[in-house]
């Protein structure tokens, strides 16, 4: 028989070897299809009996990344129409569609013929949970083989036999940490845990796998023999007398309850180890369904799954534009961006020339790059090879004739109009015609920047966030006269390097920045209430946010927070600003000299390390306190989360974002909006607009007209509209194509 993602040969020893090879894709995943196939290779094995084993592999240089998003989608869109239909009828075909990878993993595991998985690479999410009802396990130690059970950072959780099989593998402890927070392991890792039989060398993996089977491999799993018992006796034990009553609360400590993906883990394990197996898959394929129809499992999935694969594979690059060849790169500015933007340039193997005011400052700048190398070299998770080719391929030079042959130039100077009017001209005196200029900027509109230019259309800006090396996200921002070809090349250069792109429209502080500002606006306001500092840190983080606003002030700099403010007032008036914002941040600045991390004193202290920073007592005296019971939690919490969607529902408005999905993802990769909403628009959608509007109404009340729903949203919440319905990136991408 032949199959269209699967070659199926048989050697002399009555071995079948099954790989995986999907024609049409640079990466396994499961689709119906590859699933129908599975089904019948395990039929067509069991029925043929010259074959003693499979040993089940990938063609491809990873393993699998899971479930494909088409099918995830079409799950959804099936739920939608049938629900409209016949609701009872939906939840069924739901839990009848949770459970088809789940019964086809067991049908392998009780086929009567050992099946043994070989790793070759990234194996994650349902090809973890499939190699997981093999019997055996081999997985090759190269660099580039991580497994893991990623699935609750979509909202999900494994719900094909993973949360049964892994804690009657490893350890309950290790079971649930590894499943609640997606964590990923090595193959020694995986070993130690109990979750891979073997590994070994790259070359050696097929034939260690086909040995397994010729040793005799049992072609029963550990819970199907008679007297099996889980890894510390299961539940009713001392030591899962400890384990368990603490397991909830350490959860919430970690999420604040807002995953339940994350909880359901927990319940899936801890009933699922009481129940004979099948049982437990179908306590589990009960809670992937209840899962599976949260909000929050369907906005995560969409934003953080679907619409961040879209971004990356160019959603929004414009129709028609050739791939652009980036054979080099220009960076001026050597300081703490532009040597970080050398560095990840160079890492995706560009020349970049890196270029500052004189050599000692761009040497400066590669001394950045030499720095991450070799702690990365440290860390094995890099070569020197590597490494130093990396280095190598960054030329540090005052010289702006290196630009000659640049395809792309990104100024990172000091944010100053006069500073950049200087190099965009010293630029353009040598950059080749075609070629792209593109602005780091945080704060100045790219349209002004771009009346420096004589070519406009080829001016763009490419705006970075800290630290570089890590940030997934960047903005690129549209000038009024910004043209395709420079946002294509832009495009081209974000995806080169594995970030996250989003597309805006030029304003004052972009679409990140300004909902930061927000995010650190309503603490200011906070504050001077006086609620205490530490419940504005706490309430912040039980909305979801990883850093609460004090401490994210501290990490970009309270003197700029004071710039900032003084130029908005200077470019658009007092009125532009909250006087007591104002009064606030230059207390801090000015007289209590407070800047933040950066001078090891900001909101808060910051001592020598080993000691954590903690908040600093004397910010409580800027305001008579409150007392704790006076103050509501919650409503804290939807302060933050409100004004920030506000905010974004503000630049959707004005035709700053254009795009949900970027407003989602950008709030999330960019300032780590609630993950669990799915960003800052979904969570509009996600509670639905006529309830956000009725909640900003009420915090108007209470708070102040800065939360004021805009017309655009009372619009929406009378006409019973989302955002993603209303712009709709698909039927924009429809129009565009
Ligand atoms: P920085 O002061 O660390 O670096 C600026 C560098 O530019 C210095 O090395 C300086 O010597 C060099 N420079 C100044 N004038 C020059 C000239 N005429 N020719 C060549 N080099 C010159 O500043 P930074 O924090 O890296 O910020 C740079 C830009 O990036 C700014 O526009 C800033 O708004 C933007 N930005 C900063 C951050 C951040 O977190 N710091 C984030 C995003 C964007």
């Amino acid at each position: 028989m032949t199959y269209k993602n699967f070659t199926v040969e048989t050697d002399a020893d009555g071995i079948a070897l099954v790989t995986w090879d999907m024609p049409d894709k640079s990466m396994n995943v499961f689709t119906v299809e590859v699933m129908d196939e599975i089904e019948k290779i395990v039929d067509a094995v069991v029925a043929d009996a010259a074959i003693k084993g499979v040993v089940f592999t990938s063609g491809k240089s990873s393993f699998s990344g899971g479930a494909d998003l088409s099918m995830i989608r079409g799950m959804f869109s099936m739920v939608e129409e049938e629900r409209a239909k016949d609701p009872a009828n939906a939840v069924k075909k739901l839990f009848d569609g949770a459970g088809r990878m789940s019964w086809l993993w067991r049908k392998i595991e009780t086929c009567g013929k050992p099946w043994v998985s070989a790793i070759n690479g990234t194996c994650m999410g349902g090809a973890f949970e499939l190699s997981l009802a093999c019997h055996g396990r081999v997985a090759s130690n190269a660099k580039s083989v991580k497994l893991a059970l990623p699935e609750v950072k979509v909202g999900i959780f494994p719900g094909a036999g993973g949360t049964q099989r892994v804690p009657r593998l490893a350890n309950t402890q290790d079971a649930l940490q590894m499943m609640t927070t997606g964590q990923t392991l090595t193959p020694q890792r995986a070993k130690a845990m109990n979750l891979v039989h073997q590994v070994v060398e790259p070359d050696q993996l097929i034939p260690a796998a086909k040995q397994m089977i010729k040793d005799g491999l049992k072609p029963v799993a550990p819970w199907d023999e008679k007297g099996f018992k889980a890894p510390g006796g299961g539940i009713w034990t001392p030591a899962s007398a400890q384990l368990w009553p603490a397991a909830p609360a350490i959860l919430r400590r970690e999420t604040s309850g807002n995953y339940p993906a994350a909880l359901a883990i927990l319940k899936c394990v801890y009933e699922g180890l009481q129940v004979p197996f099948d049982t437990g898959l179908r306590i589990e394929q009960r809670y992937f369904t209840e899962i599976v129809q949260t909000t929050e499992a369907f906005s995560m999935i969409r934003s953080l799954f679907i619409s961040m694969q879209e971004l990356n594979k160019g959603a929004r690059r414009p129709a028609g534009q050739p791939k652009s060849e980036i054979r080099k790169v220009g960076v001026v500015g050597a300081g703490f961006m532009g040597a970080s933007i050398a560095y990840v340039t160079a890492a995706a193997g560009i020349p970049v020339v890196l270029i500052d005011r004189d050599q000692e400052a761009a040497d400066k700048g590669l001394g950045v790059s030499q720095k991450l190398v070799s702690d990365a070299i440290g860390k094995g998770k890099l070569t020197k090879e590597d490494g130093e080719k990396l280095v190598s391929l960054i030329t540090p030079t005052p010289d702006y004739a290196a630009l000659a042959d640049a395809d792309l130039v990104i100024e990172a100077v000091f944010e100053d109009r006069d500073v950049k009017k200087a190099v965009i001209e010293k630029v353009e005196a040598v950059l080749p015609e075609g070629a792209i200029f593109a602005s780091n900027t945080s704060t100045l509109p790219i349209t002004g920047l771009a009346k420096n230019s004589k070519r406009p259309v080829d001016f763009i800006g490419i705006h970075f966030f800290s630290p570089v090396e890590k940030m997934m996200l960047t903005e690129v921002i549209l000038g009024k006269e910004t043209g395709d070809k420079a946002l294509a090349v832009a495009l081209d250069y974000v995806a080169a390097i594995r970030k996250t792109p989003i597309v805006v429209n030029d304003t004052r502080g972009f679409f990140v920045n300004r909902c930061v500002l927000r995010y650190m606006a309503e603490s200011y306001d906070m504050l001077i209430e006086g609620v205490p500092p530490v419940m504005i840190e706490n309430a912040a983080k039980f909305a979801g946010m990883p850093v609460g606003p004090l401490s994210l002030n501290d990490e970009v700099a309270i003197d700029l927070s004071y710039k900032i403010l003084k130029a908005t007032v200077a470019d658009l008036g007092e009125k532009a600003v909250d006087a007591r914002h104002m009064e606030l941040v230059a207390r801090m600045v000015e007289k209590e000299e407070r800047f933040g991390r950066k001078n090891g004193k900001g909101f808060y202290d910051y001592p020598a390390k080993p000691a954590k920073k903690s908040l600093w007592p004397g910010l409580k005296d800027f305001y008579p306190q409150k007392k704790a019971e006076e103050v509501d939690v919650k409503v804290l919490q939807e302060r933050f989360l409100a004004t920030i969607a506000l905010e974004a529902a503000r630049t959707a408005e004005e035709g700053i974002v254009t795009d949900p999905r970027e407003a989602d993802v950008g709030s999330i990769l960019g300032f780590g909006f609630a993950p669990y909403t799915g960003g800052a628009l979904s969570y509009i959608d996600g509670m639905g607009v006529k309830t956000f509007v009725a909640l900003c109404e009420k915090l108007a009340k209470d708070y102040g007209p800065h939360f004021k729903p805009t017309p655009l949203l009372k619009e929406m919440a009378e006409k019973g509209e989302t955002f993603y319905g209303r712009f709709d990136p698909y039927g924009q991408a429809k129009q565009a194509a």
